[in-house]
Formats: structure tokens, sequence, C-alpha cells
């Protein structure tokens, strides 16, 4: 592997055969997430495919001619001409590996996925997801002296490194960017020395052996595991809704209703979440239309005659959206009216959508014990039912799902661990 600059780019890059070049930055979290997997993947490929790095800082010109605007991205060229896809920022072993697959025949690739060395990393915890209850769990492990991986199929952060702001957490007297606040905590974890691999790829979990298979060569072992996976909201699936995730259309009420003083908001939905949190939202909001795509709401008959008594709710029963945009500061929701087929557009300062969540344990959940919902059950510890396995955060059964709350199950996890572990 090899540092350029920007006036060796033209032989070193343009007059080359294959070549992948790293464009990164300091002080730059998915940088030195990539930093090793490049290393590696270098040692494997490096007969084949010439691999580069250029500092994009001190490189910028190169940069901006080449359309590069995020650390780190990952160019692949075969005689000077760039091919295949541009990775950017969390950048996955896999996909770097399927781009250079393609620049390389068939024979060879067979060759170098032979040589791929399995590779075992033994630890006392794994933490599965680093989210803020992740983080937090190994936070404390990590301070006191228990050796500690926290793995994440992304980025750390969780659900916080996407949320506009955040207002609730304590300790700030002004609203945080969410992804400040998740950085802060993945760096103090990082700093206090637990293990990050992040940006993986999970191909097994085994709860019982306590082993994580890793972009399918690299196992982790460890005594203990805690599950902090979150939950993915369900999405409509109506085109624009991940575009404006956090530019208008918003999944959790506390958090951002606030937001939303003396505006007019439409909720998607029409289960518990929906019609609770539509309460809740109007005692901000002045107005608020319930989208259900049923003729009657699905939430229980309490919830359902307080939203009914609401002067601020009305409700538009059958109708699904089917498009969500943005003009200025307006939200334009497009609906479609399932009984006569006809399509309107709904105007609104906002949109929130409460169409369930999923837990993140397809992985893992065949042995564990979940509620109705799906959701892993946990002693007051943190303990599942499968010993030496701790689960927290948003992927329990419990009432509330807030960072707090995460936090608050990590801090709780970790301490029973230290304490079984001394
Ligand atoms: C849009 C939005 C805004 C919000 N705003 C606020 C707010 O303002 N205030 C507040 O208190 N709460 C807010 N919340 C709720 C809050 O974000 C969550 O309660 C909190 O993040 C839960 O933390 P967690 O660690 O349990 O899970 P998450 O934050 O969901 O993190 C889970 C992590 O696990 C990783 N993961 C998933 N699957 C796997 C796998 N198989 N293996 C390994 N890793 C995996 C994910 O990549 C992720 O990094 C908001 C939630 C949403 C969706």
């Amino acid at each position: 592997m090899k540092e350029i600059n920007s006036t060796e780019f033209e032989s070193e890059v343009l007059q080359s055969g294959k070549v992948v070049l790293d464009f990164y930055s300091t002080e730059c979290p998915p940088c030195e997430a990539l930093a090793s997997k490049y290393e590696n993947l270098s040692l494997l490929y490096g007969k084949d495919v010439k691999f580069l790095k250029i500092f994009r800082q001190q490189n910028r010109d190169l940069a901006e001619k080449l359309g590069v605007n995020g650390s780190p991205t990952l160019l692949f060229f075969n005689n000077g001409k760039e091919v295949g896809e541009r990775l950017v920022g969390g950048i996955k072993r896999i996909d770097i590996i399927r781009n250079l697959n393609n620049m390389l025949p068939e024979k060879r690739v067979k060759e170098i996925k032979n040589n791929v060395k399995p590779s075992v990393s033994e630890f006392d915890v794994i933490i599965l997801g680093a989210g803020p209850g992740g983080l937090t769990a190994g936070l404390y492990l990590c301070q006191s002296k228990v050796n500690t991986v926290l793995i994440d199929i992304a980025l750390p952060g969780g659900h916080v490194s996407t949320t506009h702001e955040v207002s609730n957490y304590p300790g700030f007297i002004e609203p945080q960017a969410g992804y400040m606040l998740s950085h802060n905590m993945s760096e103090q974890t990082k700093l206090c020395g637990t293990v990050y691999k992040v940006a993986v790829d999970i191909t097994k979990v085994d709860l019982d052996k306590k082993e994580v298979l890793i972009d399918e060569y690299e196992t982790v072992k460890a005594k203990k595991i805690i599950i902090a996976t979150g939950t993915t909201p369900n999405l409509t699936g109506a085109p624009g809704e991940r575009e404006l995730k956090g530019k208008g259309i918003s999944y959790c009420a506390t958090c951002d209703a606030k937001y939303f003083d003396g505006k007019e908001v439409i909720v998607i939905g029409g289960g518990n979440s929906a019609v609770e949190e539509s309460e809740y939202i109007t005692r901000f909001a002045s107005k608020l239309t319930i989208v259900h795509q049923f003729d009657k709401l699905t939430a229980n008959k309490q919830a359902q005659e307080k939203v009914f008594k609401n002067p601020k709710i009305n409700i538009l029963f059958e109708n699904e959206p089917r498009s969500f945009t943005r003009e200025g500061d307006k939200m334009i929701t497009e609906v479609e009216n399932l009984k006569i087929k006809e399509r309107r557009k709904l105007f609104s300062d906002g949109v929130f959508i409460f169409i369930g969540m999923k837990p993140n344990i397809d992985l893992f959940k065949d042995k564990l014990i979940l509620d109705r919902w799906g959701y892993i059950k946990t002693d007051e510890d943190m303990r599942t039912n499968i010993p030496g396995v701790y689960a927290v955060g948003d992927v329990i059964s419990k009432k509330y799902r807030q960072i707090t709350t995460a936090v608050a199950d990590g801090t709780i996890a970790a301490m029973a661990i230290s304490k079984e572990m001394d």
C-alpha cells in the first residue's frame, strides 16, 4: 500500500493498470473503521490491484475535480478509467471485494478466495450493536477493565446519529445535533479502549457458544454477549420517505412533536402508537390529520375515544400515502382513497409515521424468549433466557424506548456482568 499526492495521480493512477484509491481524512471515524479492512485486503489483492491512499485535506483540488466530497471515498480504476461503484462512508469489506473481483478474471478471484485465512479473536464480552445502549455498556465494561468488542453492521451511533436534534438527553442545555451526541458517546467509549468492529457483515451469531462470525472469515469469541441491536421502523414504502426522514418525516413523537407548536401535522397509521402519539402531538400541533388504511382504527377503544373527542384531530379512513415530497417548508403527502381510487395532496408542516417498529433480531431470535411483539424478554439485570446473553435498549420488551432508557439498560447489563466476572 502506498500514499500518494495529487501530483502523482497521473502516473500512479491514470497510467497504471488496476488501482483502488482511498481518499481519507483525519478525525474521521468511518476512515478509521475502513483502515484495517483496506490494509487487510491490500495483502490479499496486492499482487493484482495497486492499493493507494491519498490525504483528502491536503489534496482538495484533486478531490473536487474528481467530485469526491465525503471521507472516506474509494475509487476503482482500470487502465486509467474509473470503474465500478464509488464507495463512501461506512464502507463494508464485501462491497470492496465485489468491486475488486469485478476487475479480475474469475479464476484469479477463486484463487484469492482460497487464500483467505480465517481469523479468530477472543474477548470477555461481545456487544452487538453500537447505539446508545451498546455504547454505554461498552463504556462501563471498559472502565471496569473487561475486555470488550463492539460489533455493528453500520457505523456507531444507532438511531441517534440520524436524529436531527435531541433536546431531552440530560446534561445539555441546548438541543444537540443527533450526530454530535452519538459521535461523543462513541468517541468516549472508544477512547476508553473498547475495540470496534463496525460496518461489518454479520454472517452468523451463535448465542450458546458466544461466537460471532463477521465478514465470512473472522470469528469473534467471548464469554458473554450483550444484544443491543435496536429496532427498525416499518416504512410505508412510498417514494420520498427515505429521503425526507428527519427532514419533515419523523418516527418519534416524544422526540419531535415539540417542534410543531401551532403547526399542522399528518400522522400515518391507526394502531395504538399512531392514536396515542396523535393525542400527544396535539399538545403542540394546531391541527392533525390521521391517514389510516382501514375503515376503523385498530387502536384500543379507550385511546380511540380520546382521539374522536379531540377537536384538533381529523381522520381520513381508507387512505394510504403514495408519495412524500417537500416544497419549501411544506410537506406534501399524496394520499390515495382506496375506495374510489382517487389521489389528492395534503399539505402540512410535518409527517409522523407510526406503522410499527421491528426489533433487529433476525440473526439470533430462535432460542430467545420474546414477548408477543417480538421483543427480547429480560430480567431486571438485562439477562435473557440464555445463560451469559444479555439484551439492552430498544430491542428488549419494555414500555418506553428512549436514549435515556437504552443508556440505563446498558449501564445495568455492564454492571451485572462486571460483578459476575470479578
Ligand atoms: C427518528 C428517531 C428520532 C428519535 N429521537 C429521539 C430523541 O430525540 N430523544 C430520545 O431520547 N430518543 C429518540 N429516539 C429513540 C432513540 O433513538 C432510541 O430509543 C435509542 O437510539 C435506542 O438505542 P439502542 O442502542 O437500543 O438502539 P439503536 O439506537 O437502534 O442502535 C442499534 C444499533 O445496532 C445496530 N444493529 C442492528 N442490527 C444489528 C446486527 N444484527 N448486528 C449488529 N448490530 C446491529 C444498528 O446499526 C445500530 O447502530 C428517536 C428514534 C427515532 C427512530
